[in-house]
């Protein structure tokens, strides 16, 4: 019996996780967290808010499932591979933020990290049993968005409604607004980056509409693995919860007589997110984690309605500018640098809206 601690219990892939654990006989939640929602009774230890590492400690979990949304998942990230227990990761913001303190805990605690995010478990299996020095490049795919194809103009108006209509997936609203202004993608390439070992010149991102293939990996006798499936965060949820057993899940097989693979560029000019987060994860040091901590404002505040769409973007490039961007030796200077990112974001707030 694997014993599952589920944080962000309530959320989007919160949910879809309660639903995969209830139906795996091997697989048991003795611990589950929300932000603020009550959820006694879900499992035999339940914390609302508060340190998620108190509820960890008590637990005693073989795998800690990382469903929280933001910089808020880092310390259960840190105590999970420190401690050398499976990470099921979908909370992406805390490897990019802390990826090399990360990277470290992992290390000492030896523990494997098995992505939740779509494209990165699509790229985990199609890296498995392979030598990194075999692999030219992996591609994580993006579907674009709502707002694909459409010009800077056309956005200057978008709306929060419009903003959460996301095309394939239905997620929660930070990430979902992260899938429109291309942030998300930014984000998952800097986690890719984290993971998987690779330079930031071995990962490229392509528009895929349909998000059939959600990542596809290039090998140097020019052959390349794709990993296809129905857009559904339940298969990539199991895979993590059951590797290396693969359990079945209800979701159905493509109909691929129906599926069209089409494949195209990400604008970089009317999203220049995509391109910030490539530049703060290739400067290195505390930039990618001043990306998120500004792109969270940001986002923030568009949610709110206090900033324009295209205005997120601005916020998070003049408070990268202003950031000094140095590595972090430990926790507390990885939330010092955190905390001056969004000072910086807010401080850029007022002007900009
Ligand atoms: P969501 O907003 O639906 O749920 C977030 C969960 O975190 C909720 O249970 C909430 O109560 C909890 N939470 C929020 N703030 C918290 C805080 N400060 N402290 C403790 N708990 C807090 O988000 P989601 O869409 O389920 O996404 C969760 C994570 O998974 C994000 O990092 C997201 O990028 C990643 N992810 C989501 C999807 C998806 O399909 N939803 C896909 C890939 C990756
Ligand atoms: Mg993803």
């Amino acid at each position: 019996m694997k014993r599952v601690a589920l944080l962000g219990a309530t959320g989007s892939i919160g949910r879809q996780a309660q639903e995969i654990v209830a139906a795996h006989p091997g697989l048991e939640l003795v611990a589950a967290s929300s932000g603020s929602t009550p959820i006694g009774g879900l499992a035999p230890h339940t914390q609302v808010g508060g340190d998620l590492t108190e509820l960890l400690e008590r637990s005693h979990p073989d795998v800690v499932l990382n469903a929280v949304v933001g910089f808020a998942g880092l310390p259960a990230t840190l105590w999970t591979l420190e401690r050398g227990f499976e990470l099921a990761l979908a909370n992406k913001e805390s490897l990019v933020a802390a990826g090399q303190l990360a990277l470290s805990a992992r290390e000492r605690g030896g523990g494997p990290i098995l992505p939740v995010d779509s494209e990165h478990s699509a790229a985990f299996q199609c890296l498995e049993g392979h030598e990194r020095e075999t692999v030219t490049k992996l591609v994580l795919t993006a579907s674009g968005g709502p707002f694909r194809g459409r010009t800077r103009a056309e956005l200057e108006q978008a709306t929060v409604e419009e903003a959460l209509a996301h095309p394939t997936w239905r997620m929660g609203p930070k990430i979902t607004v992260d899938s429109a202004t291309l942030a998300n993608k930014g984000l998952e390439l800097i986690e890719a980056h984290f993971l998987f070992g690779l330079d930031y010149d071995r990962v490229d991102v392509v528009v895929h509409p349909t998000s059939t293939v959600h990542a596809l990996v290039w090998f140097r006798d020019g052959a390349a693995l794709a990993h296809l499936g129905f857009p559904d965060m339940r298969v990539p949820i199991s895979y993590a919860l059951t590797h290396p057993e693969r359990a079945a899940t209800p979701v159905e097989p493509l109909d691929l007589a129906a599926a069209t693979l089409e494949f195209e560029a990400p604008d970089l000019d009317t999203f220049p997110l995509l391109g910030l987060a490539r530049e703060a994860g290739e400067r290195g040091g505390t930039y990618p984690c001043a990306y998120n901590a500004a792109n969270e404002v940001a986002v923030a505040a568009f949610l709110e309605g206090r900033l324009p769409f295209l205005a997120i973007a601005d916020v998070v490039e003049r408070a990268l500018s202003t950031v000094d961007g140095a590595p972090a030796a430990d926790l507390d200077e990885l939330v010092l640098a955190d905390a001056e990112a969004r000072r910086a974001a807010e401080a850029v707030l007022e002007p900009v809206a």
